[in-house]
């Protein structure tokens, strides 16, 4: 349209004109937020955030903490409407990876944790770092619940003028005429999506049996009787029948009345008799409407929390109750941090450094000058390591036997004269002397001291009686009570109820 008229009409009507895209309540109107120029605010915003000179002064600790709350200030209605473009997904990644990794003493910079192990749970191993890409998803399935819902809304009766009915989002085709937007959910978690995490979530709870469909959807067994007998749905006149077309009622009783294109083979009929059983035990309920529920939350709704939980659960076999007990602990953070990457091994070991295309010399372990230095045998079999894990026992008055993988390490350090949370206390100890191996040889390799396993043990004793006294606020005893009677000041912690 030409300018004159525009100005025409804007006078005729009474209004200023304006250009797309304009700002309305915070969004961009008329934008395209399939192109990364629509996100460049966004972009800019987390740029600036995690600006080099922060992260200088930051230590890991404090960089995952920054990382944690960027991610918290950025506008969550532009991800709760709009699906964010791959491409801006890598960015933001990126910049929050070199974030990460860019600062510290380590020489190059390497990523050594991989993003995704960043963003696992705390209890599954990683640091709890929220994946924008996942939690986008997350918000965005949102819309495919609300659309179920009875809930009345004016955005709700604008969408289904046009769809109909959310199932639509669960075509296998896409049309042409249908929005970005809806194509986008689709996507996410309707007809479009490979894993179909959404629907797998979705239970129903038989009603009247006018929204259920009979074969597609998950309201008997565990799996949709689609998929459990396919060959039956093949036959089937009604393939997307409704729980209530499948049957009849007869006086109060509800009656399956399944209708078929051909008749059964001799050798189909056994199946055809164990879906009827299965079908059999149930019946439709008069006074109630079918209802769908979101199979993972405890209150059956959908939320975008559990939603997000299922979308990042990892496959992995990481030992949940070896990190909830690791987290549970009140160690320095920086200091928590690193004896997570020594339970993960990724920490600049030789080895590691090695593994990682570093040139490194020689590979022998500094502390003994015996064997090459991992991250087993620095921390845990090398004898130095070994003579302060002993000197941790005899101070406890225990005498037990160490094992060299790190995991059985962490749990078995403990006292079974001590209770659970006590015992969660002494596991400071357990990081303090992770650190101070750790200080001792970085001091042995650059700045060239001696080994003195006395101070090394000192220094973990010291260091873990200020955490404690610090973190546990109501836990006062002095350092040389600290040292003479661990157990009793241990037990202290726990009698004042302040863990
Ligand atoms: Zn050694």
């Amino acid at each position: 349209m030409q300018n004159r008229m525009i100005e025409r009409f804007s006078i005729m009507l009474n209004c200023t004109t304006m250009n797309i895209p304009f700002l309305y309540l915070g969004i961009k109107v008329g934008a395209n937020h399939r192109k990364k120029v629509f996100w460049n605010d966004m972009i800019i915003n987390i740029r600036k955030r995690l600006s080099k000179w922060k992260g200088r002064h930051l230590s890991f600790a404090g960089r995952v903490m920054l990382i944690k709350s960027v991610i918290s200030t950025i506008p969550l209605y532009y991800l709760s409407i709009f699906k964010m473009p791959v491409s801006v997904g890598k960015i933001i990644r990126k910049l929050q990876r070199e974030f990460l990794w860019g600062w510290g003493h380590e020489g190059r910079k390497i990523a050594w944790v991989r993003w995704e192990h960043i963003c696992r749970t705390k209890e599954d191993g990683g640091l709890g770092v929220k994946d924008l890409d996942k939690f986008n998803i997350a918000l965005l399935g949102k819309w495919k619940w609300r659309l179920g819902k009875e809930e009345p809304g004016l955005w709700k009766d604008i969408v289904l003028s046009k769809y109909e009915s959310w199932r639509k989002l669960d075509d296998k085709k896409v049309c042409s005429h249908d929005s970005w937007w809806w194509r986008d959910i689709r996507k996410i978690c309707g007809g479009g999506c490979k894993e179909n995490w959404f629907d797998k979530n979705i239970r129903w709870n038989r009603g009247i049996g006018n929204k259920i469909n009979f074969w597609d959807d998950l309201w008997l067994g565990e799996i949709p009787l689609k998929d459990k007998y396919l060959r039956l749905y093949t036959n089937s006149i009604l393939k997307k029948a409704k729980l209530g077309d499948a049957g009849y009622w007869n006086g109060e009783n509800w009656v399956w009345n399944l209708q078929w294109r051909r008749e059964w083979f001799e050798w189909e009929k056994d199946t055809v008799a164990n879906l009827m059983r299965e079908v059999e035990g149930t019946t439709l309920l008069r006074d109630r409407e079918d209802e769908r529920i979101w199979n993972d939350d405890e209150t059956k709704v959908y939320t975008v929390n559990s939603a997000y939980k299922k979308l990042n659960k990892s496959n992995g076999t990481q030992q949940e109750n070896l990190f909830e007990l690791f987290w549970k602990m009140k160690a320095l953070p920086s200091a928590q941090y690193f004896a997570w990457r020594v339970i993960i091994n990724r920490v600049a070991t030789y080895d590691n450094l090695q593994n990682r295309g570093v040139e490194v010399g020689s590979k022998v372990c500094v502390m003994c000058h015996c064997c090459d230095e991992t991250v087993t045998h620095l921390f845990f079999s090398c004898r130095i390591a070994a003579r302060l894990w002993k000197m941790c026992d005899s101070w406890l008055g225990l005498y037990s036997v160490h094992h060299n993988s790190v995991e059985i390490h962490f749990l078995q350090f403990k006292h079974l004269g001590l209770s659970k949370s006590c015992n969660i206390v002494w596991r400071c100890m357990w990081v303090a002397t992770i650190w101070s191996i750790w200080n001792k040889r970085n001091n042995i390799i650059f700045r060239n001291v001696k080994v003195d396993v006395e101070e090394m043990f000192s220094l973990a004793q010291v260091k873990t009686w200020a955490w404690i006294t610090n973190k546990y606020p109501r836990a006062s005893f002095s350092y040389s009570d600290w040292c003479l009677c661990p157990t009793t000041c241990l037990n202290h912690c726990d009698s004042n109820h302040n863990i």
